[in-house]
């Protein structure tokens, strides 16, 4: 990634979210793994489609300079697929990138859903126990809205449209959501409304931050995934979330 670009958070989100974490071209995973001694880290790049310089590969000095480092003209990349389409470029015109990279999302999409239709309580567990074990004391008063119409709700909050079909994903389990977090609630009477004060406490904070609802989605979901890169775990994630949006005062409604 180079260090003078100048990318927005929330279109270094999308690529990370939207590519599932993985090169567009080879579907490495782009993040490498705490070791016992290293911390996580990540290795992906964020290559540009219409070069980034009118001289570079895929150069074009009429392409309006202020568009080059919009989410439309990036590809994440893992270094060896970047250094591959820069240094045989005449293999990689812009017409193929842009289908790489719409194909990889639609890829990631279809692993999302697949993983979806599959989720376990096990999955659940993880992700459910990680956001919910912090000491979120409800300074709120919950308001329950059972019957609210998720699809208003969806609207109201100018999504993009990658993010409508992430929140269509995750809404297809919200309901094993639903009966996991009821059974723990039986256990611990507390458990809900952890699970709703940890939601509004760090959707407010982030709402503080960002305008973007796409971003503060995108944030929420980064968040709650918990350093997990399997399929299978950020799919529970995204039921989880969307089970939030549905059952608490978060977003627009
Ligand atoms: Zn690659």
């Amino acid at each position: 990634m180079s260090s003078n670009r100048n990318y927005s958070q929330l279109t270094i989100k999308k690529l990370f979210g939207f590519a599932g974490g993985r090169c567009s071209m080879c579907r490495t995973k782009i993040t490498l793994n705490a070791t016992e001694n290293d911390e996580a880290a990540q290795i992906g790049e964020i290559a540009h489609i219409i070069g980034s310089s009118e001289d570079g590969p895929r150069g074009d000095g009429n392409y309006p300079k202020d568009k080059l480092d919009d989410y439309e003209n990036l590809i994440l990349l893992c270094p060896t697929c970047h250094k591959k389409i820069d240094k045989q470029s005449n293999s990689y015109p812009l017409s193929k990138l842009h289908t790489i990279k719409s194909n990889h999302e639609k890829w990631v999409d279809e692993q999302l859903e697949v993983s979806n239709l599959e989720i376990s309580s096990k999955e659940l567990d993880i992700i459910i126990r990680n956001i919910s074990s912090g000491d979120y004391n409800p300074s709120f008063s919950f308001e329950e809205f059972e019957h609210i119409n998720v699809s208003d709700k969806i609207n109201k909050n100018d999504f993009s449209s990658q993010v409508k079909r992430l929140l269509d994903i995750g809404l297809i389990k919200t309901y094993e959501v639903k009966s996991f977090v009821t059974e723990m609630d039986k256990v611990d009477k507390k458990f809900i409304n952890a699970l709703k004060s940890f939601f509004k406490d760090k959707y407010l904070e982030l709402k503080e931050k960002h305008d973007d609802n796409d971003e503060i989605f995108l944030e929420l979901w980064e968040y709650i995934q918990n350093d997990s890169y399997s399929f299978s775990e950020n799919a529970a994630a995204l039921s989880v979330l969307c089970y939030m949006f549905e059952l608490c005062e978060v977003f627009e409604k």
